[in-house]
Parts: structure tokens; C-alpha cells; sequence
């Protein structure tokens, strides 16, 4: 057994009835047209916990077509911001009120601890009430700088029907940090959440239309990136597809959408390094480390997989790391005090097991965890938490996206080495330094490749910021009123006026 701080699995609040999920078609709720279904396993339990109907080309072609209609028709563009803003608030307030039972079905379908799935469901409340504001203050331009004889104005407008394709670490944050910003925008949708998590966007799907959503405005297609996913970004009725998920489906989707030169948002991979100084207030930065990594059991984008310590300080921090990890209560998911819940999949544990063993091979040390943890009749469906330390920049451990509960240390001498180990990566999503010089903070801040830099924190986010990456990391923004223009064109009216007209 184990040394760490296991908490056992029990199956007693699985309930017998695995949820039932539909397609939701032009504000109906409907199976596939061949009838077919697929299930989805918990992670942690091992009992069928959804069953979703499996979308086909027909689905997904009723879908586009009840969206375009929507749009074409203006059923949701003609509404006013005020109008949208009382739908969107609405909304905010259902999330509300039923975040428990969204919160249970995120974390028995994805394996997350549920104290994580509650706070992401109330940052998601959070996220619809502020796009809910910034539909209220959606405005364009007016240039009246063009001499006597012109006016210039700028309008802002939907970018038509979008598809939102969304992947299973966070799917009701992430349809959340889409929806309401195209809602707010003015455009219509079809959401095609991961086959691993389709429950809580159904739920979503519920409390829209209990809030009054026109039918055709918001559609649901349930099913895998093949058909579903593809069709949804070739499809020449479809305006813009905005995609969270592995950078290697986000090159695809680059390719498929470029037929029909569809707008594309991308929100991908990372590999993100906190850089830690010797000034740093060591406790602080060693907590924010661990919290970092094991969040959402290391499946997070966000992950603060790469840990880069000045060499002083290194075998001091390296120790508080791991005696803290030690601490980390995982296993059960549905337990309140659980901090690492199961890994999505087992062969997915087995790919985070295949990146330590590699790298334990190459000349990488391996102070605490390090293999799956064996809980009977459970799989391999949990990854000890981990800490990998001697790991050089050319590891794979140390480059590619590992997606688990595994800390990987490499060390620095100087400012000029820190930032070109930082940089030295195909990804660029977020970034931290921990230092008490404010000079050292901000020179990191602005020669780090990241669309995210944390300064003495790491992961706070918030509605009003901007969220996004660079490099193979992604394109384009979410939050903020960033976030609203990506579902935004401009269109330029120049008008002339005055008496010389003719
Ligand atoms: P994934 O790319 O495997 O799947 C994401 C979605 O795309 C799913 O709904 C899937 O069915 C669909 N899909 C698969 N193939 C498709 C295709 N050819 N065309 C269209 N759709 C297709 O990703 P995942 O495993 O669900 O999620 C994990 C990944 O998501 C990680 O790489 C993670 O870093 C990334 N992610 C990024 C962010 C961010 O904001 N940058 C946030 C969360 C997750």
C-alpha cells in the first residue's frame, strides 16, 4: 500500500439509472436518427454513468440547419443587448441554483475531485453573468474626423452561426467561457462536448431553454470527433468554430475549416514553467506549486507541469514540494476532502506512467510517487502524485504535455538561463515567476513567450481577463471583451454627407 493520503473509493452514491442524453435540435430534445447510443464509464467507479445518443451527418446536418435558420431569420439577432443580457442572467442564476447536481454528474463522468467541480460550476455562473454585461455595452464605432463630407461608421456585428467543440477536463467551464460570449455577440451555435463528458452540457441545454431560449438558437450534438467534430468544421453553413482541446486536433481542425475559410479560435495544450528565485517567499511558491500540478488531477491545460528553481534553492525547495505532496489527500472523487481525483482513462494513465518510467531511464530521479496506484477492481485509474527531479530541457517529460499529477524540476543559474529554458517550448499558454524583486517579475513578465503570466500566483483567473495562448499553445481569446470580439466582424459604413453629395 501506498505511503501517500489515499482516500478510498466507495460506489454507494452512484446512482443505479445512468443519465439519459439527447441531442438538443431546434429546441427539441432528440435521439439519433439510426437510434444509436454510446456509454460513458466513470473513471472512479466503474459503473455506467451516462448513456448519450451517438450523433451521425444527419444529426449534425438537422443541427447547422436549425441554427442557420435561427440566425438567418434573426430570431436571436434581432433581440436587443438588454434582451440577451435578461436571458444570459437568467441562465447564470439556473447554474446557480442547480450547481450540486451539475457538479456531481462533472465529476462521476470525468473522475475530478467534486469540491473542484463545484467551483468550477460557480466560476461558470460567474463567466455568464459577466458576458451578460458586456451584451449591454456591445458597440461599434463613429469617425466623424473624415472632413466635412464624410462620416464613418463602424459597425459590430454576429459572426453568424458557430460551432463550439469542447474537450472533457472542463466542460462546463469551457462551453461557459464560448456560449454566452457568442449568445452575448448576437450568433447562433451547435456545441458538440467531448463523448467523455456529455452530461453537463445537456444540463446546460435544460436550463437554456427553461430560461427561454428561442429554439434554433443553442443546438447540442452529442458523439465523437469523427463524424460529429469534423462535420462541424466543414460545413459551409457553419461561420466560425471556436475548439478548446489537444493541439493536435486544433492543427486538424485548421486544416478541415480552411475549405470554407471559416473563422477558427483556438484554445490548446500547454507547458507551462513557474520560475522560482531565491528571494522568493519559498512556502507560498512551494503550496502554489502543488496546488498547480495536482489541480484537475494534472489534466489541465493550465498545468504547472515544469518547475524551474535557481539552483541555490533547489534541494530545499525540491523537499517542501514533496513533503506537501505527500500530504495531498487523492482518490475518491465524490469524497469532499479529495485533491486528486482518477485519471480520464486507464490507457491515458498508462501514457503518464510511459513519461516517468522514460524519463527515470534517462537519467531522471523520482523522490516521491511514480506508478499507478493499484485500487482493487479499479483498472489503474489513479497516478500517484509525483515528483520528478534531474530532468534536462530535451526530456520529453520536460516538453511535451504529460496531462497527470507529475512535477518536473529542472534548475537555473541566471535570469538569461530561466527564460530561454521557459521559452525553449513548442507551447507558450501561461507562465509564473516567484520573486520578491518587483524588476526581476516584470522583466519575466515581458520576455516570457505566454499568453498568461502569473506573478507571485498561479491559476487565479478571472471573467474580466483574457485567456488564450501562443505558439502551438493556440489563437485568438476567451474573457474579457476579448472574448466577446472573437464572435464579432466589423463592418465599415462610410457614408458621405453635407452639401456636396451630388
Ligand atoms: P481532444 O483534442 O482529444 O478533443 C477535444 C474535442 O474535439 C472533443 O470534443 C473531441 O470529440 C473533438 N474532436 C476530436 N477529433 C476531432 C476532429 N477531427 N474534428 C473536430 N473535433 C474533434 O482533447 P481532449 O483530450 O478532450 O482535451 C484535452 C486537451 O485539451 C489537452 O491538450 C488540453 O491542454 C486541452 N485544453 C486546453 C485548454 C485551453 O484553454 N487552452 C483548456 C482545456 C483543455
Amino acid at each position: 500500500m501506498s505511503d501517500l493520503n489515499v482516500v478510498s473509493i466507495s460506489n454507494a452514491r452512484i446512482p443505479a439509472d445512468p443519465f439519459v442524453a439527447r441531442h438538443l435540435i431546434d429546441g427539441d430534445w432528440r435521439s439519433s436518427t439510426d437510434g444509436a447510443t454510446f456509454e460513458r464509464v466513470s473513471p472512479s467507479h466503474d459503473a455506467v454513468v451516462t448513456v448519450a445518443c451517438r450523433g451521425n451527418l444527419l444529426d449534425v446536418d438537422a443541427a447547422i440547419s436549425a441554427a442557420r435558420r435561427a440566425f438567418d431569420e434573426g430570431r436571436w439577432t434581432a433581440t436587443t443587448g438588454k434582451d440577451r443580457a435578461t436571458l444570459l442572467l437568467k441562465v447564470a442564476d439556473l447554474i446557480d441554483r442547480d450547481r450540486e447536481r451539475i457538479a456531481f454528474h462533472e465529476t462521476i463522468e470525468s473522475g475530478k475531485p467534486i469540491s473542484q467541480a463545484m467551483a468550477e460550476i460557480e466560476g461558470a455562473a460567474d463567466i455568464w453573468r459577466y458576458a451578460a454585461s458586456l451584451a449591454r455595452t456591445l458597440h461599434g464605432e463613429s469617425h466623424n474626423s473624415l472632413g466635412n463630407d464624410f462620416l464613418g461608421l463602424v459597425l459590430k456585428e454576429p459572426v453568424g452561426v458557430v460551432s463550439i467543440i469542447t474537450p472533457w477536463n472542463f466542460p462546463f467551464l469551457i462551453v461557459s467561457q464560448k456560449l454566452p460570449f457568442a449568445l452575448a455577440a448576437g450568433c447562433t451555435a451547435v456545441i458538440k462536448p467531448s463523448e467523455m463528458t456529455p452530461a453537463t452540457t445537456v444540463i446546460l441545454g435544460e436550463l437554456l431553454l427553461e430560461a427561454g431560449i428561442p429554439a434554433g438558437v443553442a443546438n447540442i450534438v452529442l458523439g465523437f470527433g469523427d463524424p460529429v467534430g469534423a462535420a462541424l468544421t466543414t460545413d459551409k453553413r457553419v461561420d466560425m468554430v471556436t475548439f478548446t482541446g489537444s493541439t493536435a486536433v486544433g492543427k486538424a481542425i485548421v486544416e478541415t475549416a480552411a475549405g470554407t475559410l471559416k473563422k477558427v479560435s483556438l484554445e490548446l495544450g500547454g507547458k507551462n514553467p513557474q520560475v522560482i528565485f531565491p528571494d522568493a517567499e519559498l512556502d507560498a511558491a512551494a503550496d502554489a506549486v502543488v496546488f498547480g500540478v495536482y489541480f484537475n488531477a494534472g489534466e489541465c491545460c493550465n498545468s504547472g507541469s515544469r518547475i524551474i528553481v535557481h539552483e541555490d534553492i533547489a534541494e530545499e525547495f525540491v523537499a517542501r514540494t514533496v513533503a506537501l505532496s505527500r500530504l495531498v489527500p487523492f482518490g475518491d472523487p465524490l469524497d469532499p476532502s479529495t485533491k486528486v481525483g482518477a485519471i480520464i482513462t486507464p490507457e491515458h494513465n498508462n501514457k503518464i506512467d510511459t513519461y516517468v518510467q522514460e524519463a527515470r531511464a534517462t537519467g531522471a530521479s523520482v523522490p516521491l510517487g511514480g506508478k499507478v496506484l493499484e485500487v482493487p477492481g479499479l483498472r489503474g485509474r489513479f497516478y500517484e502524485p509525483t515528483v520528478v527531479t534531474n530532468v534536462t530541457g530535451d526530456m520529453p517529460i520536460a516538453r511535451e504535455e504529460v496531462f497527470g499529477p507529475v512535477l518536473s524540476v529542472l534548475t537555473f543559474k541566471t535570469l538569461d538561463e530561466a527564460i530561454a529554458l521557459v521559452n525553449d517550448a513548442d507551447y507558450g499558454l501561461s507562465a509564473g515567476v516567484w520573486s520578491e524583486n518587483v524588476h526581476t517579475c516584470l522583466e519575466f513578465a515581458r520576455r516570457a513567450l505566454a499568453g498568461t503570466i502569473w506573478t507571485n500566483t498561479w491559476m487565479d483567473g478571472f471573467a474580466e481577463l483574457p485567456f488564450g495562448g501562443v505558439k502551438q499553445s493556440g489563437q485568438g481569446r476567451e474573457l474579457g471583451k476579448y472574448g466577446l470580439d472573437e464572435f464579432l466582424e466589423a463592418k465599415t459604413v462610410t457614408m458621405r454627407i453635407g452639401k456636396n453629395r451630388e
